[in-house]
């Protein structure tokens, strides 16, 4: 494995690091407090051409690969996390565009996903379809102009904001996950709306949104990779997108540790800062040390998958693990700066009610130690 940077990398990151600490982080806390869509955060990326990361160039990207993706998605994620989940939603439009769609599928779709003039989203969870990702009741019915689609869409991230979707549906019902198929929507869309606005215990900032489909047309041009392929897309596309979820988790860790460590190097109790005991110390250092290996899992999938080698169990690891990390970094921050880590003013307790998402998205925890089972049981 080999993570040395190239001084193109090193210089986007330069400018990634800046706009994060003095333009994006600075604002996190009010966006987080109105719960609106943060447009200036997500205009500013864009202008840094910062969504067309791994899009070829003669799609109008950087042509640039996924650890690069991920190094900047940290940063993005460390300074905001609501920013940085609608960065890792887009994607997981322009992933199954890339890597499954047809040539007119990717310059019709990827040049303003990649200029980051449109928005993408990716939609598969339903009522009853969680993590039992195969069991979709959105239907796809073939007719004379292509197809028409009809069903429910939840918790759909970047949902009313997003130009462009991939919409997971089933073609036939009786074959179950084998009858599923992807397709490309675009808002605007004839039966094409949007129900129930979630409200959620963090990220209040994050559009999370009900799709409704009602008798919904999708010229057969819009149809991503031949028809019962959708399973396939679906499934390799989440297994893209947990290295983003998990670099997503990172950036929280890393954050609420370094507001754990500068506090306790400045409060004092017994007349000594409170990171001269022990006991907080060796909070710090297994906070550091989790860290650490998250970020050499999720550094990992990305190496793997930019290799084109098989990073399916690394991303569910990272996922997994740097999910689990956040969730208690947040925890033992909140922890380290006592009776201010529960009031609002600090950003720790935010952090940890943002942190419990990235153990549900993309495959709960049990799901992704279903997925490692898995794998591992397989190898020899
Ligand atoms: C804020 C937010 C944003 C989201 N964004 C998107 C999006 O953009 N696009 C999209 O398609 N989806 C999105 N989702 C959906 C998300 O991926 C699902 O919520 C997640 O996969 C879990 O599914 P579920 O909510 O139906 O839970 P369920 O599947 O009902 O799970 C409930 C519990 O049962 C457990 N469980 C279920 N099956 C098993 C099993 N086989 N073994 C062990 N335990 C099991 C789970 O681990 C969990 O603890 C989003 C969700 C949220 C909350």
């Amino acid at each position: 494995m080999d993570f040395d940077l190239t001084e193109e990398q090193k210089m986007i990151l330069e400018l990634v690091d800046e706009v994060s600490e003095k333009e994006i982080e600075p604002l996190a806390d009010e966006v987080a407090e109105k719960g609106e869509f943060p447009r200036g955060n997500i205009e500013r990326l864009a202008s840094l051409d910062l969504f067309g990361i791994t899009i070829p160039k003669k799609y109008a990207g950087l042509e640039m690969d996924y650890l690069t993706w991920a190094l900047v998605a940290e940063r993005i994620s460390r300074a905001c996390a609501t920013t940085g989940l609608i960065f890792g939603a887009n994607l997981l439009c322009t992933f199954p565009l890339l890597n499954f769609g047809s040539e007119e599928q990717k310059s019709t779709f990827l040049p303003p996903l990649a200029k980051g003039t449109s928005l993408g989203a990716f939609a598969l969870t339903e009522p009853e379809a969680g993590s039992d990702a195969g069991n979709v009741q959105t239907s796809a019915k073939k007719d004379a102009d292509g197809y028409i689609l009809n069903g429910n869409k939840i918790f759909i991230t970047n949902g009313e904001v997003a130009d462009i979707y991939i919409i997971i549906a089933n073609l036939d019902r009786k074959r179950g996950a084998r009858g599923l198929a992807a397709f490309i929507l675009k808002k605007g869309t004839t039966g094409f709306s949007f129900g129930q606005h979630f409200r959620k215990m963090g990220l209040e900032a994050l559009p999370n949104v009900e799709l409704i489909l009602k008798d919904c047309p999708v010229p057969e041009n819009n149809l991503i990779g031949g028809e019962k392929k959708g399973f396939k897309i679906a499934m390799e596309t989440f297994a893209a997108g947990r290295i983003g979820v998990g670099i997503g988790a990172l950036g929280i860790a890393e954050a609420a540790f370094k507001k754990a460590r500068d506090y306790s190097k400045e409060r004092v109790q017994f007349g000594r800062t409170i990171s001269s005991f022990q006991a907080v110390q060796h909070i710090l250092a297994d906070m550091a040390t989790k860290i650490e290996a998250s970020r050499q899992f999720l550094y990992k999938a990305a190496w793997l998958l930019d290799k084109g080698m098989p990073f399916e169990k690394y991303a569910s690891m990272g996922k997994l693990y740097a999910s689990e990390t956040a969730m208690w970094v947040t925890t033992k921050a909140v922890q380290i700066l006592g009776g201010y880590g529960y009031m609002k003013d600090y950003p720790v307790e935010r952090y940890m009610r943002e942190a419990k998402l990235f153990e549900i998205i993309e495959g709960t925890s049990e799901i992704q130690r279903g997925i490692i089972a898995n794998l591992i049981l397989k190898e020899t």
